[in-house]
């Protein structure tokens, strides 16, 4: 709250994470997206009568891994709730979730975050509530088939498991709920526990937004509306600002506070960029919530605790961190490589344990090595230079065997023909080290039949000295243009021309 922003927006975020299992949750279902409708399914998820679920323990431990990462504590104990109500995407008329043991619960997630009085980014943690297991419902197609006013059902996606993450409501702008569920989507992405694809659905969230206002020296609230499934960045952060505007609005014209009205579920629609009254928010009492006698609970051990704890030690948090203080890449930098993914990050580290300098490892990565991922769209591991040859490279380049130019010619080289190594990529660009008698005799040369390169540099002007580059390339190619210039300088000033 300011004197631009009379209010202070409070949003919760729930995130949607669809696991990275190949079957369902309790099922031996495909998850595999974009089959054919209802191709994907069976009794189980069907719902049919007398069909048993089995739980799918891959999820159990991705959940777990996930908790691990986000601090949470983990439940020994967990069990399966059946939250009851209608939709025609539902064909059991419950879906099965957990209510009041959920798998995680606690934790937090940092994010970037303006402090609002200086302007400066700085670090800031989100708590969570918790984070529980449940099963996804079927799709609605309404009338997507051109011609045709109907709605049709898609069963496919029934069952396949999610992770809902539910955070307190301590994200006070459209940009921090942005950037919270980067990160999230991020973390989630790094420990491969989900696709993180949103086109596809594999991250969605509903955000929870309302205002506090002050009022003769007293903190007042707006009523909360819930908005559904927003599954893109850009919707989160427009349906945020869109709700608080309106939220602030309504309250100058009605008055209303938290507790005059029931908590509200509206939809985002993309396309009018407004929110859409669905409906009043059922409470946890009209589901009617109740111990699902078809699965038993699930009683995790130490030591299945102790497997994701190990696999949650490289996060994108921990691995910033490393970036910037065992390898002192600026901060800008590590966000690069860390968004990358952790193929990248392990192709960086493969560069350096191979001896690459991670200074200039660094610069390759930022300038050569992502440009190709992104111009040729392909992945690190199809790069076609592995990371141990690129190492080389770079080492040949530090000692000064070659120059930067020459080394971006032997990385084509390699690039070309994968499978030729590194000092054949050198040689076959002709490139043997200069003799520093003979580079002194051409740079003798040089200077003798440019007698205005002297003058200038003796009146300051060092710059001068590149010109001399050109020339010096025309009688031996394999010169290294800096030596060249550095040469001509120290005889310049000791006299000795
Ligand atoms: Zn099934």
């Amino acid at each position: 709250m300011n004197a631009t922003n009379p209010y202070k927006t409070v949003i919760g975020l729930e995130v949607h994470v669809q696991l990275k299992t190949a079957t369902k949750l309790f099922c031996r279902c495909s998850t595999r997206f974009g089959a054919s409708p209802n191709t994907q399914v069976c009794p189980v998820c069907l719902g049919l009568p007398g069909a048993l679920p089995v739980l799918n323990a891959k999820a159990i431990d991705l959940a777990v891994l996930a908790g691990i990462a986000l601090q949470c504590k983990i439940a020994p104990f967990t069990k399966w709730d059946r939250k009851n109500y209608f939709y025609p995407d539902l064909p059991k008329g419950y879906q099965t979730s957990q209510f009041d043991l959920p798998i995680c619960g606690g934790g937090f997630l940092e994010i970037d975050s303006l402090d609002p009085t200086t302007g400066e980014s700085r670090r800031k943690k989100i708590s969570l509530v918790r984070a529980h297991l449940e099963e996804d419902a079927g799709k609605s197609m309404h009338d997507e088939v051109a011609g045709r006013a109907d709605s049709r059902i898609d069963l496919n996606r029934a069952g396949t498991p999610l992770l809902e993450i539910v955070s307190e409501p301590e994200l006070s702008s459209a940009e921090e709920a942005k950037n919270y569920l980067t990160e999230m989507r991020l973390l989630m992405m790094f420990l491969g526990i989900t696709d993180g694809n949103m086109q596809e659905g594999s991250l969605r969230a509903d955000a929870n937004v309302n205002l506090h206002l002050q009022r003769d020296g007293k903190t007042i609230a707006t009523p909360i509306v819930e908005i559904k499934n927003l599954n893109s960045f850009r919707a989160v952060e427009r349906a945020v600002l869109y709700e608080s505007n309106r939220q602030y609005v309504l309250f100058r014209e009605t008055g209303l506070t938290i507790g005059q009205s029931p908590k509200q579920t509206w939809g985002w629609n993309d396309a009018t960029g407004e929110t859409e009254m669905q409906r009043e928010k059922e409470d946890s009492a009209d589901y009617r919530y109740f111990p699902c006698p078809d699965l038993v609970p699930v009683a995790l051990t130490e030591n299945e605790i102790e497997v994701a704890r190990v696999a949650a030690t490289k996060t994108p948090a921990i691995v910033r961190k490393f970036l910037i203080e065992k390898h002192s890449l600026k901060p800008s930098e590590a966000e690069v490589l860390v968004q990358q993914g952790r193929a990248v990050i392990e192709y960086f580290e493969s560069l350096v344990s191979h001896g690459a300098p991670p200074k200039r490892a660094t610069s390759w990565m930022l300038q050569d090595v992502l440009r190709y991922l992104n111009e040729n769209n392909v992945e690190i591991e199809s790069y076609p230079v592995k990371a141990d040859s690129l190492a080389k490279l770079l080492l040949a380049i530090e000692s000064g065997k070659l120059d930067t130019t020459r080394g971006k010619e032997a990385l084509i080289k390699l690039i070309d023909a994968p499978a030729m190594c590194v000092e054949k990529a050198i040689e076959s660009l002709g490139i043997a080290q200069v003799e520093s008698s003979e580079l002194e005799t051409l740079c003798r040369l040089l200077l003798s039949e440019n007698p205005g390169v002297i003058e200038k540099v003796r009146a300051g002007n060092t710059k001068a000295l590149a010109f001399l580059v050109g020339p010096a390339k025309k009688i031996n190619k394999n010169v290294d243009p800096r030596q060249v210039q550095e040469t001509c300088q120290r005889l310049i000033e000791s006299g000795r021309i």
